[in-house]
């Protein structure tokens, strides 16, 4: 895992790309929720599951299949259609892209097994050929040591760095002048 406090500056981030006029906050909280969710299945190393299983970490809660359901859900529940601008469609993509976004910062980290994106259709654990970030230690208690002062380093630079640049982009192209032609 990434951390959940990176996790939860990705998410932001990916919503700062999402923001309409009218949006409540409580959209964010959801994309936050959304995006440490997946983390659950390390629940599972308590009953046996191991770690390369399908409910095993990094395995169907981390799958793109997952991320589609979870947002569904949670659009539909919360019923999200907060502006003129933003329909459910809209929220749907933005909790995608959130949860999705936890799958995408594991398969970076430089520990543990893979990512399962496909599961349940094809359960091979993967990484990305590129992976920056040092793997997090499951547990807040292990979280604060030197590993997780090492691992903090990490995501400052690889998560919440590009995040806030994504941010930024994203809050000045739409504070752009309205009607403002391009070149
Ligand atoms: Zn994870």
């Amino acid at each position: 895992m990434a951390s959940g406090f990176s996790q939860a500056v990705a998410a932001l981030s990916i919503g700062t790309c999402f923001y309409r006029a009218g949006m409540p906050k409580r959209v964010w909280i959801a994309g936050i929720l959304c995006s440490v969710l997946p983390d659950i299945d390390v629940v599972g190393f308590h009953f046996g599951i191991r770690y390369g299983d399908f409910w095993g970490h990094r395995g169907f809660t981390h799958s793109l299949l997952f991320a589609a359901i979870l947002a569904w859900l949670v659009a539909i529940v919360g019923l999200w259609r907060t502006s003129p601008a933003t329909s459910i469609l809209w929220i749907w993509t933005y909790l995608f892209l959130a949860t999705a976004s936890h799958g995408f910062l594991d398969a970076m980290t430089d520990g543990g097994l893979g990512v399962a994106f496909f599961s349940p259709f094809n359960n091979d654990r993967y990484f990305f050929p590129w992976r920056p970030i040092r793997v997090s230690p499951i547990g807040v208690s292990r979280f604060f040591s030197a590993r997780g002062l090492e691992v903090l380093q990490s995501e400052l630079l690889w998560i919440w760095l590009p995040s806030a640049l994504l941010a930024a982009l994203a809050w000045t192209w739409q504070r752009r002048p309205a009607g403002a032609a391009p070149g």
